[in-house]
């Protein structure tokens, strides 16, 4: 539980809300119960029973865009209905609600649904609110609900940044082993779907340790950017690289057969022999290739590429082994 709440943003928002909620909101329902305002008691307890579906809702399924989304439209609609009760002293119990829809929802979706509300004001026309105090409100909520939509948009697009970083190799610039597996994964639901091929290729440079040894890491680091720049050159837009660790990279190849990846594996076999160098002369790597067939998940296809890139190193490394 702890841990969903930690790694959920969305969820451990609508929880905090309905926690503070259902510890306000309930003390009213029982008093206004008590003092025989039934109207009163019933719009609470709506409100209460709203906010506790969409809480169970969200843990439930799992789905805190759509469960953010519905707590928005209640607290606003709970807000509104504040500001019918109250009057005057409801509108400031509009302003949290106006800001906790950015927490809840995306930025647009805020900003929409905190628009319909303030036009549900002036459309209700309350007795109790002139129409000084609702332009007044209008202006000043305008303001806030600008300050939140431009924190959140800075937010969303930090957060759309710090995602991609994460998904990069810092030496190379290449994704990484969490895309990689991420996209391992995509590509055998898209064989599973749409029966769309799709080739695993390990290619483990050769005596690399050696490099670091004899020239040091600084070489080291530029044979592996060569690398990354050699076989970057000589893949289609649609095949995805990788670093998968040290000195070993992955490739995917989709939409090719047996024939296709004999043909790309061979190609950048000979262009990395004739083009990667390091201060004392060429160097090679060793390759394990294969396609991803029926029945297989992420792990099995990926020991297959391993198994044949050991076969490689086996037979002397310098070799390309296809299973
Ligand atoms: P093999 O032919 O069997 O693959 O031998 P190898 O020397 O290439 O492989 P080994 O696993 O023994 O050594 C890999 C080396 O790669 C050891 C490690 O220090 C080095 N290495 C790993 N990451 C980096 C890096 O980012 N930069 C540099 N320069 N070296 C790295
Ligand atoms: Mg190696
Ligand atoms: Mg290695």
């Amino acid at each position: 539980m702890f841990y969903r709440l930690r790694n959920d943003f969305r969820l451990s928002v609508i929880s905090l809300l309905s926690l503070c909620a259902f510890v306000g909101i309930t003390p009213f329902a029982l008093y206004r119960f008590w003092q025989g305002n039934m109207l009163a008691a019933l719009v609470d307890s709506l409100i209460l029973f709203s906010i506790l579906s969409v809480l169970t809702y969200a843990w439930f399924s799992g789905d805190t865009k759509r469960s953010g989304f519905l707590m928005a439209l209640v607290v606003s609609a709970g807000g509104l209905t504040i500001v019918n009760l109250l009057g005057l002293v409801g509108l400031f119990w509009l302003y949290p609600c106006f800001i906790t829809g950015f927490f809840l929802t995306s930025s647009r979706m805020a900003v929409l649904i905190n628009g319909i509300t303030l036009l549900a004001l002036f459309v209700l026309k309350l007795d109790s609110l002139s129409l000084e105090h609702l332009i007044s409100f209008a202006t000043t909520a305008l303001v806030v609900s600008a300050c939140a939509y431009i924190f959140a948009l800075r937010n969303e697009s930090q957060h759309r940044r710090l995602a991609h970083i994460a998904t990069l190799d810092p030496l190379t610039g290449v994704k990484n082993r969490r895309a990689m597996e991420e996209e391992l994964s995509r590509a055998v639901a898209n064989f599973e779907r749409h029966q769309l091929s799709c080739a695993l290729v390990i290619l483990d440079l050769d005596h690399f340790k050696a490099i670091n040894d004899n020239h040091g890491h600084g070489v080291g680091d530029s044979v592996l950017n060569q690398c990354v720049q050699i076989l970057g050159e000589n893949i289609r837009k649609s095949d995805r690289l990788f670093r998968f660790g040290g000195e070993e990279f992955v490739l995917l190849l989709p939409g090719v057969d047996r024939q296709g990846m004999h043909s790309v594996v061979d190609n950048l076999y000979q262009v990395v022999r004739s083009e990667l160098k390091c201060p004392s002369g060429p160097v090679t790597a060793s390759y394990g290739a294969t396609l991803l067939q029926a029945g297989d998940t992420a792990d099995s296809w990926m020991e297959r590429a391993d198994t044949a890139l050991y076969q490689a190193k086996q037979n002397g490394r310098d070799k390309v082994v296809l299973s």
